[in-house]
């Protein structure tokens, strides 16, 4: 064994150029694992705390320096002499330190960043890959699938918070159908984004790009985004329904007032009845496969209607519903009110709950989203995890720009080392 010797913190910038933590664990034996932390744009109130010095004028009181002094001060010093095999024991005292629901004493982001920084060096520790050493942890909580790559959902088109204010809908996506490889998958997305980049020109409608890389243009409405994938993907060699497949994150949150969705396709406002009809018809249209936060974060009843009504043809994927929240995950399997999850490890704090509650959503028979957040640094922890607890898919947003690319190139090498060892 080769224990933890010292953990620091840093102040880093996000791809937004908002501070976010960067935090690094020694071992004994010198080796280093360094590990930062994603932030959300459109935040669901459910999630753990981040915490941000907000009484402070520095980063507009977005720096995170009380968080960085949470590692230096507190939770570095507690696991230091510790195992980093011991992943399970370290979360739990990170855990217990904090003591609250929802990591407000230390933040989240401070929480998470050692946590993963321990995943790190247990890999190293054991002498496996990361995805391989996740698989190990995954076994330990019981989660019985092997490896496997996820399918990618490219986020192609920004609107909602991310994008420029032209499209009600946060993302719009492109997947490649289950029968390709990550890397052919891949090759398909990057030459459909490039093909997008083009129509949007060609039409004057290319405004700039969203937060995820994906295209944020001034389009009408957003069925004109839908309009532009069928015509791109028509101009490639791919074919829509055989090759890829069309998919949505709504983020309903954010247009979602005083009962009402208000979409700029519609005239007036839509009550939750309405807008489960409206999203009828555009299934129906655009044979949409996937669908994630089709309803506000607590619309319970509109969201166990939509999974009655529409759930064995249609992913239908809970985010500001779940939280990565064993309990809302519980509740939502309990209620029926959708049949899979994003798992994003910084809504909960621990890469331990995290696993916890991808067991509880494959037990369910629920499909397993991992996904990074709108706010990114450069590590790629999530390409890793996503293989290692066998995730059906993930968000990485668009094939396009370092800190998106880095997880989907991180997964082309992870399926060439797969093969290798075949
Ligand atoms: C999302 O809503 O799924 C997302 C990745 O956005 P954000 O990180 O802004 O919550
Ligand atoms: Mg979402």
């Amino acid at each position: 064994m080769s224990a933890i010797k010292h953990v620091w913190a840093r102040e880093i910038l996000d791809s937004r150029g908002i501070p976010t933590v960067e935090t690094a664990c020694m071992l004994e034996d010198g080796q280093v694992c360094v590990s930062s932390v994603p932030a959300g744009t459109s935040t669901g109130t459910h999630e753990a705390l981040e915490l941000r010095d907000t009484e402070s004028a520095r980063h507009l009181g977005l720096g995170v320096l009380k968080a960085v002094n949470n590692v230096n001060s507190v939770l570095g010093p507690a696991v230091t002499g510790m195992d980093p095999v011991d992943q399970f024991g370290i979360d739990k005292k990170l855990i217990e330190l904090d003591g609250t629901e929802n990591k407000s004493k230390y933040g989240a982001n401070s929480i998470l960043s050692v946590s993963e920084a321990v995943t790190k060096c247990g890999a190293v520790s054991s002498a496996q890959p990361l995805y391989g050493w996740i698989y190990t942890l995954a076994s330990k909580v019981g989660i019985t699938q092997k490896v496997k790559m996820p399918i990618p959902l490219f986020n192609m088109i920004n609107g909602g918070k991310h994008g420029a204010g032209n499209l009600d809908f946060q993302e719009f996506w492109v997947v490649p159908a289950s029968n390709k490889s990550f890397i052919q998958g891949l090759e398909m997305g990057a030459e459909i984004y490039q093909t997008i980049g083009n129509n949007l020109a060609h039409r004057g409608a290319i405004h700039s790009v969203g937060q995820e890389g994906g295209y944020a243009p001034n389009l009408f409405t957003n069925t004109d985004a839908f309009e532009v994938f069928i015509e791109s993907i028509k101009e490639t060699k791919y074919s829509l329904g055989r090759d890829v497949f069309l998919g949505l994150d709504v983020a309903a949150n954010s247009f979602y007032k005083d009962g009402q969705y208000l979409i700029r396709d519609k005239s007036s406002g839509m009550d939750d009845f309405q807008f489960l009809e409206y999203y009828k018809s555009l299934f129906d249209q655009y044979k949409l496969g996937i669908i994630e936060d089709a309803f506000y974060e607590d619309g319970w009843d509109s969201w166990k209607k939509m999974t009655s009504e529409l759930g064995n043809g249609l992913v239908i994927v809970g985010d500001d519903l779940l939280a990565t929240n064993i309990k809302r995950v519980e509740k939502a399997i309990q209620e029926k009110a959708c049949n899979a999850a994003i798992i994003k490890p910084n809504q909960i704090g621990t890469i331990t709950e995290t696993l916890k509650v991808v067991k509880v959503t494959k037990d369910a028979g629920w499909k397993v989203v991992v996904s990074h957040r709108s706010g990114e640094t450069n590590d790629s922890f999530i390409s890793d995890f996503a293989v290692g607890v066998a995730a059906d898919y993930i968000k990485s947003g668009a094939p396009a720009r370092g800190e998106r690319v880095a997880k989907y190139n991180r997964l082309a090498a992870i399926e060439t080392e797969l093969m290798q060892m075949k």
